[in-house]
């Protein structure tokens, strides 16, 4: 049985949504069930911290996830789930040499007992950093057992009736979570870590000019790989012009992000989307080379003032959301990981060096944190849009 604080009037909410959506599939019934979620949205932050558990949270998305939750206002560190070999042991000793931040393990998390897969947990909301060997199936257990599971993994992100969120963009997409077998339970995604930034970096230019064709070549750092990861001799010195699956990912995901919600569920953005992905001998900040063609003829100053006044989550007052999701930087050398990847926490996508391209029509530089904004701060912050929504 899931511990969790919620109201009659909020279970009997999802209880009449899910009934509906079952009963019907149509979008009246998907409309309906949005409607009353609006109508119970928690305006301010939760009165007693939310207690979460972390699967996967030994390795380096899951670290990653322990440290963002040390000081976060809304959510409290409560259990960790790893592998038959974590499980039983102190999380300290759990992860040991392997913890790979540059901050100390926090308290909280020292002494927790790892639990092991598919072991029960008593939180409510649970952040997936699951190896996608295993996270498809271990992510299905726990919903079931009416667990929200906000995801980093990519198994279920292209699953029609799972939303893959970028809050900033198309958070109305979380309305498919009622229409999800898991009663009340759900698992809702972010993207690939490299598709986060070329999506953000797009998603306004999309929404006043609607994008053409894309074609984006990525530098993508090696903490993306996880621990060990891309062994010493391949990258040191070197770049590694494949990364398993990367391509695909960011061609489909981002129609699915771009994508808008009709009665029969997404329908994907169509334009095309050409990805060339690399691996760089840098630790943190995925770099993306992006050229793009629009309907119309923007200017520059046009492009720029479109990115810079995207600010769709201002209102909200979510811990994570930054401030300015996109910063552009006037200089000719900018971004850079090592400079730029720790923009608004982590959070911020940096953009530069705009400017024509002869081929398609404008061209730019895109970077962001591969593991906060684009891993477990994703994550976090479609927690909190959850927790606005009235799902937790
Ligand atoms: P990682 O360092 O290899 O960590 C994998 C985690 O999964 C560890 O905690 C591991 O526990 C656990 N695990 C492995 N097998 C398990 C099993 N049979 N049962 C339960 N737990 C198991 O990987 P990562 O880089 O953090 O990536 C985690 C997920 O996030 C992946 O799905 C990845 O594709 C995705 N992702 C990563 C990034 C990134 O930048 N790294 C970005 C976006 C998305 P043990 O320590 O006990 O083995």
């Amino acid at each position: 049985m899931v511990a969790r604080k919620r109201t009659a009037a909020m279970t009997s909410r999802r209880k009449a949504g899910s009934r509906r959506t079952s009963a019907s599939g149509s979008p009246r019934a998907s409309a309906a069930t949005r409607s009353s979620a609006r109508a119970s949205r928690p305006s301010g932050p939760p009165s007693r911290k939310i207690a979460v558990a972390v699967l996967g949270g030994t390795g380096t998305v899951g670290q990653r996830f322990i440290q963002l939750l040390e000081r976060h206002p809304w959510f409290e560190l409560a259990e960790v789930m790893a592998s038959d070999q974590s499980a039983g042991k102190r999380y300290e000793e759990a992860v040991g040499s392997r913890w790979k931040l540059s901050t100390p393990i926090p308290m909280a998390a020292r002494a927790l007992r790892v639990k092991g897969p598919r072991e029960r947990l008593t939180s409510r909301l649970l952040f997936s950093a699951l190896d996608a060997s295993v996270a498809g199936e271990l992510e299905e257990h726990y919903a079931r057992a009416g667990h929200l599971v906000s995801s980093n993994a990519r198994n279920h992100r292209m699953d029609p009736l799972v939303p893959l969120v970028i809050p900033e963009i198309n958070r109305d997409h979380l309305v498919l979570l009622d229409r999800q077998p898991y009663g009340e339970g759900g698992i809702v995604t972010n993207p690939n870590c490299s598709t986060i930034v070329m999506a953000l970096a797009l998603a306004p230019l999309h929404q006043r000019y609607q994008v053409e064709s894309v074609v984006v070549t990525t530098f993508q750092a090696t903490s993306g790989a996880g621990y060990p990861g891309v062994p010493s001799l391949d990258i040191l010195g070197n770049v590694v012009p494949f990364v398993p699956g990367e391509e695909p990912k960011m061609e489909s995901e981002t129609h699915k992000i771009l994508g808008h919600l009709n009665g029969r569920g997404i329908e994907p953005a169509e334009f095309p989307v050409s990805a060339q992905c690399h691996r760089v001998p840098v630790i943190d900040g995925h770099l993306e080379a992006v050229s793009v063609k629009l309907r119309g003829q923007p200017s520059r100053k046009q492009i720029i003032d479109t990115m810079t006044s995207f600010r769709p989550l201002a209102r909200l007052d979510l811990p994570s959301a930054p401030v300015d999701p996109i910063v552009v930087r006037q200089e000719d050398d900018r971004p850079q990981p090592r400079l730029d990847a720790d923009r608004e926490g982590g959070m911020g996508v940096t953009v530069g060096r705009l400017r024509p391209c002869p081929v398609l029509q404008w061209k730019f530089e895109a970077l962001g944190h591969n593991t906060i904004r684009g891993a477990a701060g994703a994550a976090i912050l479609n927690a909190e849009i959850l927790y606005r929504d009235g799902r937790l």
